[in-house]
């Protein structure tokens, strides 16, 4: 054993599977997880810059760890994640203890860095960007440490090319690059062979996936090399397709034999087109959850954050989704208070929002990013006072449609896959149904247990429910363990 790591991850999904790879890059080079700051050789800190005040917290947490490396100056301490690739030289001179800082593009460096620096003292690699599909670090292309046995994450593309005003992503994650087709469907066996049964297929802008294919496989005609890139679906008939779709990774993933649950975050609603909406509903694997991201209801915002799509665009698309795809539970992302947002604009979003009837809404009052268009419009920057007001009365809205989509579902039969224990009461276990509903209800059952249980109550963010039948147990590897030589 090398020694104990701890890890703490600030962010987003992106960044807690960069984690899981973290961690695996280190168990694969001899170090084992701690909790405990006093016994850890290592403190490897990812970061995000999307959540707010990341960089206070950041700051905050070094600080508390000067002390620590004075008194232990063989602790190595590292920064990797979306703050470091942005802020650079900024976290290496104000943390002058710090051994490591890495960027997004070389997450699969984190192991080596720490040896290197062992050697050489403090070291700051950040790269610019991936170069292509074959020097980009897909997380889910190095070793792995999942937080659960029965379900995973699949990077399925790294990086954005959209410019939404208000984000970070793209000056931090660089453009689109999308991981080979014929790879990916071989991570989903790998994960099924290893006893994951539901995947959720990870990117910025998922449905935008194979985009870059396309302009690669532009001018050639090698068929294997396609199929890999591409997919089977590529050439399909003899006739070259514009692009592998996601809806063509969607059915792939669905036909792995084990894989009873696929999901997806985060579709762009510009992008969401007829054959993704015929995968949801056709392939049965695929759940009937849609995480379709509004962020204004206005026009003028809408243009002023460049999203790319009309109110009235949003709402025909989430309609033809709804149209198409049975039961189908739809989840979204708002921010009120865009600079210039005026009162008129955020009656559109409250219009649109009770239009849409949404399951669930995550909900942000807008919070300048360092780097972003829209951090430098501060003289149109919505008092707190207003924001707040206007933030009470979507949250009216939003909890209005939850929890009448939730009353609506009170005597069904729902499918269940266990997750543990409830966090508010242990008494009774949580459970997630295909809408991504948590329903909580008595039983004695194992995380990734399959059930299905009666809806007996409904609350506004959650439902209550009567175990009905065990489907099955958790499920167990079926992959021979290959021992590295
Ligand atoms: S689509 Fe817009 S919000 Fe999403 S990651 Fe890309 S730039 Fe950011």
């Amino acid at each position: 054993m090398k020694g104990k790591y701890l890890l703490r991850t600030y962010g987003c999904q992106m960044n807690e599977h960069d984690s899981e790879r973290i961690a695996g890059l280190l168990e694969a080079d001899g170090y084992e997880p701690t909790t405990d700051l006093e016994e850890a050789d290592v403190v490897m800190l990812n970061t995000c810059c999307i959540r707010e005040n990341a960089d206070n917290k950041l700051y905050g947490a070094l600080g508390h760890l000067k002390a620590e490396k004075e008194r232990r100056p063989d602790m190595q301490i590292a920064v990797g994640g979306c703050l470091a690739q942005k802020d650079k030289d900024l976290v290496a001179t104000k943390a002058g203890h710090v051994d490591v800082v890495f960027g997004t593009h070389n997450v699969h460096r984190a192991a080596e860095l720490l040896s290197e620096s062992r050697e050489h003292g403090q070291i700051v690699e950040i790269l610019e960007a991936a170069v292509d599909a074959e020097h980009a670090a897909f997380p889910s292309a190095l070793p792995e440490k999942r937080e659960v046995d029965y379900a995973a994450w699949v990077t399925i593309q790294i990086g954005c090319d959209n410019s939404c005003a208000f984000c970070i992503v793209p000056s931090v994650r660089g453009p689109e690059i999308s991981r080979p087709f014929g790879d990916l469907v071989r991570e989903i066996e790998h994960l099924a062979s290893d006893g994951v049964a539901e995947i959720t297929l990870l990117g910025q802008n998922v449905n935008s996936y194979g985009r870059d294919i396309t302009l690669k496989l532009g001018g050639r005609d090698e068929d294997e090399f396609d199929v890999h890139e591409a997919g089977e679906r590529w050439n399909a008939n003899g006739r070259r397709r514009g692009r592998p779709l996601f809806s063509d990774l969607l059915r792939a993933a669905g036909d792995v034999p084990g894989i009873e649950r696929v999901r997806y975050t985060s579709p762009h609603p510009k992008d969401l087109r007829d054959d993704t909406i015929a995968a949801m509903a056709e392939v049965d694997a695929v759940c009937n959850h849609l995480h379709l991201p509004l962020q204004s209801g206005s026009d003028r915002i809408l243009k002023a954050m460049h999203r790319g799509y009309t109110a009235e665009r949003y709402l025909e698309r989430l309609k033809a989704a709804q149209n198409g795809i049975e039961d189908l539970a739809v989840s979204t992302d708002i921010i009120v208070g865009f600079p210039g947002e005026t009162e008129d604009d955020f009656e559109r979003t409250l219009e649109v929002a009770a239009e849409a009837g949404y399951d669930s809404a995550y909900t942000f009052v807008f919070s300048p990013r360092e780097g972003t268009e829209a951090a430098e419009m501060g003289e149109d920057f919505i008092p707190q006072p207003v924001t707040k007001e206007r933030m009470a009365r979507l949250r009216h809205v939003i909890e209005r449609s939850a929890a009448a989509k939730n009353a609506a579902r009170v005597g069904r039969i729902e499918e269940v896959v266990i997750e543990g224990p409830s966090k508010r009461n242990p008494g009774v276990i949580s459970g997630r149904t295909r809408q991504n509903k948590l329903v909580h209800f008595e039983a004695d059952l194992r995380a990734g247990a399959l059930a299905t249980v009666e809806i007996t109550e409904a609350a506004t963010h959650y439902l209550m429910g009567e175990l009905r039948e065990t489907l099955r147990g958790p499920k167990v590897r079926t992959r021979i363990p290959v021992v590295a030589g």
